[in-house]
């Protein structure tokens, strides 16, 4: 005995319809208005079956994810380090989408961990008062560490980086900027393992691969001594001047 069969119907939506064009409501349909899949739906749009198989079967309503949106959700439930147990958020990223300039930082902070997102405390204050200064404005930059989750003692954990590297990889590949200015040790070794230490390459361009690397000192450097609270200023104002006529 055959049972009862059931068919699959699947819609696309269309354009929405203006509201002067569409019907009154107490002209609509009874169908449309009393068929179980538009309870609590006030107006769906205008809708036109396809046959399920035409589909590909039943879509994702969601859509597919874009690149980055799925790198990001990739990093935010990433485990393959001790630092993703330890940690309150991964810290991924902020600012534009279509940077010129990316800001690479070493690793969240406590603060950072507490909100995910990088460079929010003092050293993000000074760091955002530098990059006002330089003229880059919101659609120019991005923000983000080589590490994406807080190391508990605040030590950079080369190990971690390891591990970490191909996020970092990822995110400029999909970024594109044309030019990274790295901020303290760390981050310049993870960018450039071959250069000099920092403060013999802080405040000068230099070539890495197809980008334009400017390195600086970390900005939380910049709060523990007058001596490099004064090769910061001098730093951001050589990367100011480097940047002005975005020749790179
Ligand atoms: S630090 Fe990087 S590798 Fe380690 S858990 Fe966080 S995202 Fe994953």
């Amino acid at each position: 005995m055959e049972g009862p069969s059931h068919k699959v119907l699947v819609f696309k939506v269309g354009p929405a319809i203006p509201a002067e064009k569409r019907a009154p409501r107490a002209r609509r349909s009874h169908r449309v208005r009393t068929h179980p899949i538009f309870w609590g739906v006030d107006w769906v749009g205008s809708l036109t079956p396809v046959e399920p198989a035409a589909a590909g079967g039943l879509p994702d309503p969601r859509g597919p994810a874009d690149p980055w949106t799925a790198l990001t959700a990739e990093i935010e439930s990433c485990r393959r380090c001790p630092l993703g147990v330890s940690r309150t958020h991964a810290v991924v990223y902020r600012g534009s989408r279509t940077p010129t300039v990316v800001f690479v930082g070493e690793a969240p902070g406590r603060k950072e961990d507490e909100v995910g997102r990088p460079f929010v405390g003092r050293s993000g204050v000074r760091l955002d008062r530098a990059i006002a200064q330089v003229g880059l404005a919101e659609p120019e930059f991005g923000v983000l560490n080589v590490l994406k989750c807080r190391p508990p003692d605040n030590r950079f954990d080369r190990a971690a980086a390891a591990t970490c590297r191909p996020y970092l990889d990822r995110q400029l590949d999909l970024l594109a900027p044309r030019a990274l200015v790295t901020l303290g040790a760390h981050a310049l070794r993870a960018v450039d393992p071959s250069a000099p230490p920092v403060l013999q390459t802080a405040g000068r361009p230099r070539a890495v691969g197809s980008r334009v690397l400017f390195p600086l000192i970390h900005p939380a450097a910049a709060m523990r001594s007058k001596r490099l609270a004064g090769r910061w200023d001098a730093d951001v104002r050589a990367l100011g001047a480097w940047l002005a006529p975005r020749a790179f």
